[in-house]
């Protein structure tokens, strides 16, 4: 026997294994057909979608904010974008090319007929069409309209934040001089809704209103609470000591305008008790980290790295963080703050703001870090009458499903992972992640 012809072959056949288990910087030749595949199968996946706005154009609970005075549209979400026709045509076979007044009132009709009919089978269609099995509502308050067997609602915390003089607040910005006023009504309306006249005598009694709407709130079917902060203040929150935030309570509580600063170390102490009431209830944090709409909105206080010394907290193991929109445009910090056992992301909004081609890469970048931390969300909103949150909810659903299938197909061919873990990883995301984290079973319910 030869000797060297034996080391050589044994030399191919290591370079062969090699190959084969070898990531490689390119896809090979079979990436369009693998994306064909997982789109199939990607495509029969039901969604668990972490974040929406269910509802009609004139109902004012779909948020608990408005839209700000000024807003400088994303070129994507400008209603000439020819995508949303498309979506029209795939929901309700809508017969036009565009959105002609004349032609949008087509739209707007059918609209106003479901929302006549106040049947909840409307909304329930939608999901079906986009085989979107459960869907978070994020609202103000629930309407009859949603069947909560599907929706579940995310309610609101930050008008907790607001419960002195807000005169200095409301002025600071125009955006601020829409969003302060709602968020006054909201804590009205919660305090209606706890029997609560008028200010508790002191900060312990305030703090038992805000513990004990939570848990209301959470017996009235609230999966989870959702802070908007990042529109109002910076999400950094100090750790002031509870006097501090008791003497300003006790100056303000019957009047007189609080300073910046006194304000924000209220809210900062404030922010805690509910943080710690959060985990006694095991009720998740969600909180908006992206960029915001409105030209006042700052990057610099919404940037997701703001929240991570709250996230690394071991006093807070016990509450469930969630990272709406995954940080966008600072996406790889939020994935990377998932690493701690109880923080998870979705990526809503990002889903309608990018094209799948932008999308399909951040998801390559997220699915590699923490899969069993990202969760698929819409964002989905009213536009106007017409472009409704159902034409949002296709526009994500079809950029989150194609993207997806690209990202993972380009995965498999570059031999980075096999197509059984890509199809694991999609299940993670679209669903299975969610299911698991609201403990809910997969055919909706209460818990
Ligand atoms: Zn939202």
């Amino acid at each position: 026997m030869n000797r060297s012809f034996l080391i050589g072959t044994a030399a191919v056949l290591a370079s062969a294994a090699l190959a084969s288990a070898q990531s490689s910087p390119y896809p090979a030749a079979d990436v369009h057909k693998l994306y064909q595949d997982l789109l199939g199968k990607i495509n029969a996946i039901p969604l668990y979608d972490n974040h929406s706005h269910p509802g009609f154009a004139d109902d004012s609970d779909v948020d608990a904010m408005a839209a700000p005075p000024e807003e400088s549209s994303v070129l994507r979400l400008r209603d000439d974008n020819p995508e949303f026709v498309t979506a029209a045509k795939s929901l309700f076979g809508y017969p036009y090319d565009d959105f002609q007044p004349e032609h949008a009132k087509w739209l707007a009709d059918r609209k106003n007929a479901a929302k006549k009919s106040g049947s909840p089978t409307y909304f329930d269609g939608i999901l079906d069409k986009l085989n979107v099995e459960t869907c978070l509502a994020n609202r103000a308050f629930m309407a009859s309209y949603l069947n909560n067997r599907r929706f579940h609602w995310v309610f609101f915390g930050d008008s907790f934040f607001y419960p002195f003089e807000n005169r200095d607040q409301t002025a600071s910005t125009p955006d601020m001089g829409v969003y302060i006023p709602l968020q006054e009504k909201m804590l009205a309306r919660y305090k209606k809704q706890m029997n609560v006249n008028e200010l508790p005598l002191d900060l312990g009694g305030y703090e038992a209103f805000v513990r004990n709407t939570m848990a209301d709130n959470q017996k009235r079917g609230g999966v989870a609470m959702k802070y908007e902060a990042a529109y109002f203040r910076s999400l950094y929150f100090s750790d002031p000591p509870r006097e501090k935030a008791e003497a300003i309570y006790a100056k303000y509580r019957s009047g007189g305008v609080p300073s910046a600063e006194e304000y924000r170390v209220f809210q900062d102490y404030l922010f805690r008790v509910m943080v710690d009431q959060a985990g006694k209830l095991k009720l998740p944090l969600h909180f908006h980290t992206a960029v915001g709409i409105g030209d006042y909105f700052s990057l610099h206080q919404g940037h997701v790295l703001n929240l991570e010394n709250v996230l690394r907290d071991p006093r807070y193991h016990n509450t469930t963080f969630v990272l709406v929109h995954g940080g966008w445009p600072y996406e790889k910090e939020a994935a990377l703050l998932t690493a701690a056992k109880n923080v998870y992301l979705d990526t809503s909004f990002q889903s309608e703001l990018l094209y799948p081609s932008q999308f399909k890469d951040v998801l390559k970048q997220l699915l590699t870090l923490f899969p069993d931390k990202m969760m698929y969300g819409s964002d989905a909103f009213p536009f106007n009458d017409a472009l409704g949150a159902e034409e949002s909810f296709w526009l994500a659903a079809h950029t989150t499903r194609t993207a997806l299938a690209a990202a993972l197909s380009e995965l498999v061919s570059e031999r980075a992972i096999t197509q059984d873990k890509a199809l694991e990883l999609a299940r993670l995301y679209l669903h299975d992640n969610a299911a698991r984290l609201y403990g809910l079973s997969s055919t909706g319910g209460a818990k």
